[in-house]
């Protein structure tokens, strides 16, 4: 263990992909790293936090740290910036510019594609940002080149004078692998800021002539990853097929096909064109099998390579093994096709696979997800689903669960923010159908200060009638519990100012009379409040005051327990939609109207129940009661 820093270096140590490429950026000097929490991104940041030779933080979206970054290079230190794939979108108008000053010290940006979508609103592809703004893809295969390739991104960026994408997959970031790491190198580029505002400052006259120069710093990379070691052929005997391929694909493929030939792009942009070709030309078939989009497929058709590519191998999700096989196993004859043959393709013989088959273990008791015991978002939906001819925008975190079963309350989710935007449209875009509907958004308190403060901003500037329900729950829940401005602390724990939200709300346009704070556990002060601000014709905020339950400063409560003899089977308690309550029988009943009634009587996990007092309250017969002399362990 190294005794200066607690992280050890110099060591061989058993690691996941995040970990890796925060070891990593460590060990290249690297001194300012900062990020937004997102999955499967989020730890990259979290392990940096504890090696106190860097400043790192969590900022209130990625366009910040990625700014941040930008500031830190410029200064002369090399710097870091992490996020999911979403978060580059946001940092996208960043990086576009960017891409035309070029860095002081080395600059990375680690984004990682939730490909599979095992926790995020879509699938996108990174490596697409690389040819947008003309800056390398590097791709690490797994925990061990992850690590490699952050240090030698910081080395790359500064050599070419230019950002380095880092693309990570869920598979990197989360799977674990033993990491030979190195001692931390000094950084020190010799200079600090050095103002030039002819390529610093990017208004047109200036810009016009970064743009060559941009495109000249493309060529050299061509060149190369033309030449790099990085961009490695693997060797094989049954020369049938080979293939092109990068980040954790290549392990599939030496564990499906050992035996083939396979160039691993561990720099997947610029193309080494050169060295596909010359694979081509020593194998029966060419293939390339990449995650998620077919961006190597299309150029290197594009240069007159006969490949193939999405034609047979699907185009969402992981190319695990078992994507991979039958695919290509048709391809080689091995599996006689079931299918009709696309009549006239150049493969006329090999049926197209589009999804891919399911992943082992997924016949495992499925497990929709859902609200923490207590969470405090549950009174939310419960007061919602009692409001009637409303439409409900929601948004990115926790509470996006409310879309699901009891709840089933969300009618929109696009991305961090919208719901600000998308109530506004609602509102504005109402036809004589809807003219009564009842405009409802629901935001947390992270994502608010990430994206929805200007979407509340345009809502009051523009005369809006919105009902907003801002859930502060003083942690980036969805994630694990992070900081932000609302929590009042920073990534060390340490006290920060805290956001007063009903202030900054008010500041942002809304009339102090528009604007309340609750409890969120004390339904009727909660429902009395939405009732009356839905009939409203103007915007107003509601916001929500108690933490995830998940927070080290949440404080349990004794329990509850049912009396089954007063319980009805009524069901009341259900639509809280806590999972502490369980049914234990079903009933059906005919009313006196000649119509059936299902009963359904249940308890409560009293070993999980945190006795937040939402569920009593909904208890017409009072069944639901304290638990005596009960001792929390
Ligand atoms: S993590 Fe926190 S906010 Fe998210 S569901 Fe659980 S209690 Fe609710
Ligand atoms: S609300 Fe009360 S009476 Fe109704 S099912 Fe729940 S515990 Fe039983
Ligand atoms: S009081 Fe009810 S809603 Fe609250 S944690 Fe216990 S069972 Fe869940």
């Amino acid at each position: 263990m190294n005794a200066v820093n607690p992280l050890a270096s110099g060591e061989r140590l058993f690691i996941s992909g995040n970990e890796a490429v925060a070891r990593g950026a460590w060990g290249a000097g690297c001194k300012v790293m900062a990020a937004y929490p997102g999955t499967p991104a989020t730890e990259i940041l979290e392990y940096a936090s504890r090696m106190p030779e860097m400043y790192s933080e969590w900022s209130v979206n990625e366009k910040v740290s990625l700014e941040i970054c930008i500031g830190a290079s410029l200064a002369g230190s090399r710097a870091l910036c992490a996020m999911k794939h979403v978060g580059l979108n946001v940092a996208s108008d960043a990086l576009m510019t960017q891409t035309l000053i070029g860095v002081g010290g080395g600059l990375v940006i680690a984004v990682a594609d939730d490909v599979g979508l095992s926790s995020s609103q879509n699938e996108q592809d990174s490596r697409f940002w690389g040819r947008f703004a003309h800056v390398p893809v590097l791709e690490p295969s797994d925990a061990q080149e992850a690590y490699d390739l952050t240090r030698f991104a910081f080395d790359l960026s500064e050599q070419f004078d230019t950002p380095v994408i880092l693309r990570m997959t869920t598979r990197i970031c989360h799977v674990k692998g033993v990491v030979g790491t190195s001692q931390r190198r000094a950084h020190n580029s010799g200079v600090g800021f050095s103002k030039d505002p002819a390529r610093l400052v990017m208004i047109p006259t200036n810009a016009k002539h970064r743009i060559p120069l941009m495109y000249q710093r493309e060529e050299k990379l061509q060149r190369f990853s033309e030449e790099s070691e990085l961009n490695l052929l693997k060797d094989g005997s049954d020369n049938r097929i080979g293939f092109v391929t990068s980040g954790p694909v290549y392990m599939h493929l030496q564990e499906a096909y050992p035996e083939a030939p396979i160039l691993k792009l561990g720099m997947s942009y610029p193309v080494p064109i050169g060295k596909i070709r010359d694979l081509a030309s020593r194998v029966e078939q060419l293939v390339v099998a990449e995650e998620v989009e077919p961006i190597l497929e299309g150029e290197i058709k594009a240069a007159g390579v006969r490949v193939l590519g999405k034609e047979i191998l699907p185009r969402i999700g992981e190319l695990a093994p078992q994507a991979l096989r039958p695919a290509i196993g048709r391809l080689l004859g091995e599996a006689p096709s079931v299918e009709e043959p696309v009549p006239g393709h150049p493969l006329a013989d090999v049926p197209e696979v589009k999804v891919p088959p399911p992943p082992p273990g997924s016949s495992l008791f499925p497990r929709p997800p859902t609200m923490c015991v207590a969470c405090p978002h549950l009174g939310i939906y419960y007061c919602l689903s009692k409001i009637r001819n409303k439409a409900i925008s929601g948004d990115i975190g926790c509470y996006t669960l409310g879309a699901g079963h009891p709840w089933n309350a969300l009618d929109t989710t696009i991305c961090m923010g919208a719901s600000m935007g998308v109530a506004h449209g609602l509102d504005k875009g109402r036809t004589d159908v809807d003219k009564d509907q009842k405009i409802i958004a629901v935001i947390g308190d992270s994502t608010f200060m990430h994206m929805g403060m200007q979407g509340l901003l345009d809502i009051t500037y523009n005369r809006g009638n919105v009902t907003i329900l801002l859930l502060d729950n003083r942690a980036v829940g969805m994630t694990g519990g992070q900081d932000n401005p609302g929590s009042g602390r920073d990534i060390h724990g340490k006290e920060s100012p805290r956001i007063n939200f009903a202030k900054l709300c008010e500041a942002l346009g809304v009339k102090p009379e528009r604007i309340h704070e609750v409890n969120p556990y004390e339904l009727p002060i909660l429902f009395k409040a939405l009732r009356e601000e839905v009939k409203v014709d103007d915007t107003s905020v509601i916001i929500t005051n108690q933490p995830c339950v998940l927070v080290d400063f949440y404080a349990a409560k004794p329990p509850f327990r049912v009396e089954d003899d007063k319980c009805t089977g009524c069901k009341n308690c259900l639509d809280v939609g806590c999972p502490a309550i369980y049914v234990t029988r079903r009933e059906t009943v005919v009313k006196p109207n000649g119509k059936e009634k299902e009963l359904a009587f249940v308890r409560i996990e009293s070993s999980a129940c945190t006795g937040c007092n939402l569920c009593p309250s909904t208890c017409g017969p009072d069944a639901i009661v304290p638990v005596e002399n009960f001792i929390r362990h």
